[in-house]
C-alpha cells in the first residue's frame, strides 16, 4: 500500500486530500446539522461523502484523473455554496480551496475553476447585494488578494509540472541514443506478460548486438562509435512498426519488443532489420552488421525466461558467424540450445 503511495504522485495526493478533507470537514458537518443549518451542514456532508467515494474509485481502478475533476468540481461548488450561505466567515474557504484544485487537475483547468468560483461570488453578491461580501471594498480585496494566490500557484504548479514530465522522460530514456532503458525494459516486458495472460496478445522480442563493435572504438575512437549507436537506434526505428519499442540495455546490445506479431512475423522483421543494417549502417572503417536472436512469449512464462530464450538465440547467432538471425519457435521448454 504504501508502496503504491509513494510511487504514484496523483494518486497519494488524492488519498492525502481525502484524509485531509474527510477530517477537517466532518466536525463541521456534524456541527451545522446540530445547530440547524441544514443547507451547510448538507453540503458538507456530501463533500465528505464525494471525497471517499472518489478515492475509494482511484485507490480500485489507478484511474486519478477523473476522480481528481470530480473532487475538484465538488468542492469548488461546495465551497461556492457555503461561502454564499455564511457570507464572510465563509470566504475563507476560498483560499485553501484553490490550492486543492491545483493539486487534483492540470493547472489549467484549476485556474478556470478558480474563476468559475469567483464570478459565482460576485454574480451572487451583485445579484443580492450584501449577501456575501459587506462591502465593496471588500469584495475588491478579496478578488485581489485571490488573484495573486491564483497566478503565484498557477506558476508553481505549471513549473512543477514539466519538470515531473521531464524528470519521467528523464528516467526511462537513455541519453546516449535516445532509446528507451533498461528499467522501461523491464517495466513494458512485464506489461506484455500481463496483457498477454489478460488480452491474449502475442508478443515477440529480438535482441540485438552490433557485431565487433569493440573494434570500431579501438580504431576509430569511442566518439564513433557512439556515432554509430545513434544511427543504428535510427535505423530501427524508421524499420519497425509504430507500436514496438526499442530499448537499450548493455552497451551495444538493444532489445526490440514487438506486440501483436506471429513467429513468421518476428523472423520475417529480424531478417528486415539485418538487411537493412548491412545496406546503410556505416561506421568510419565501412559496412556495420549485427546478429539477432528472437523469442515470442509462451503461455504463462516468466519475463526474464523469455528474455533469456532470445539472448540465448542471439548468443548461436554470434557463434554461427554473426550477422545473423535465430528465432526460438521451439514449443517446449527449452535444456539446451
Ligand atoms: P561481438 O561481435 O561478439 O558482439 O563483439 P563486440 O566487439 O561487439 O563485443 P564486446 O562485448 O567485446 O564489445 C562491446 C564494446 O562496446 C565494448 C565497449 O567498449 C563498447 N561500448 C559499450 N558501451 C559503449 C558506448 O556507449 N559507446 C561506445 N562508443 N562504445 C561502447
Ligand atoms: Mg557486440
Ligand atoms: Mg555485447
Amino acid at each position: 500500500m504504501f508502496k503504491r503511495l509513494r510511487n504514484d504522485f496523483q494518486l497519494s495526493i488524492i488519498a492525502l486530500m481525502g484524509v485531509i478533507g474527510v477530517l477537517g470537514i466532518t466536525p463541521y458537518a456534524v456541527y451545522r446539522l446540530l445547530h440547524g443549518n441544514y443547507l451547510v451542514g448538507i453540503a458538507d456532508s456530501i463533500i465528505v461523502l464525494s471525497t471517499i467515494t472518489a478515492v475509494i474509485y482511484a485507490w480500485r481502478t489507478g484511474d486519478t484523473e477523473k476522480p481528481g475533476l470530480y473532487l475538484a468540481g465538488v468542492f469548488s461548488v461546495g465551497a461556492t455554496l457555503i461561502a454564499i450561505n455564511l457570507g464572510v466567515n465563509g470566504l475563507f474557504w476560498i483560499y485553501p480551496l484553490i490550492l486543492f484544485n491545483f493539486f487534483m487537475v492540470s493547472p489549467g483547468k484549476a485556474i478556470v475553476a478558480s474563476l468559475l468560483v469567483l464570478a459565482g461570488l460576485v454574480g451572487h453578491s451583485i445579484w443580492v447585494p450584501g449577501s456575501v461580501f459587506d462591502s465593496h471594498y471588500q469584495m475588491i480585496s478579496f478578488l485581489v488578494t485571490n488573484a495573486m494566490a491564483g497566478v503565484l500557484t498557477f506558476i508553481f504548479a505549471y513549473r512543477t509540472r514539466i519538470q515531473r514530465e521531464q524528470l519521467q522522460v528523464l528516467a526511462i530514456h537513455d541519453p546516449l541514443t535516445g532509446a528507451r532503458n533498461r528499467r522501461a525494459m523491464n517495466e513494458e516486458l512485464k506489461i506484455a506478460v500481463s496483457s498477454q495472460r489478460r488480452h491474449g496478445r502475442q508478443y515477440g522480442v529480438l535482441a540485438m548486438d552490433l557485431d565487433h563493435f569493440k573494434k570500431i572504438n579501438d580504431q576509430y575512437g569511442h566518439h564513433a562509435g557512439d556515432l554509430v549507436l545513434v544511427e543504428f537506434v535510427e535505423l530501427i526505428k524508421t524499420c519497425s512498426r509504430k507500436e514496438d519499442r526499442l530499448f537499450r540495455f548493455g552497451g551495444e546490445e538493444f532489445l526490440l519488443l514487438l506486440p501483436d506479431t506471429t513467429p513468421q512475423g518476428l523472423k520475417a522483421a529480424a531478417d528486415n532489420l539485418l538487411e537493412q543494417v548491412r545496406i546503410q549502417l556505416r561506421s568510419p572503417g565501412g559496412m556495420v552488421t549485427v546478429s539477432i536472436g528472437g523469442a515470442m512469449l509462451r503461455q504463462d512464462e516468466p519475463w526474464s525466461h523469455w528474455l533469456q530464450r532470445a539472448d540465448q538465440c542471439l548468443y548461436q547467432a554470434k557463434s554461427n558467424g554473426r550477422n545473423r538471425s535465430i528465432i526460438d519457435t521451439s514449443r517446449e521448454p527449452l535444456t539446451t540450445l
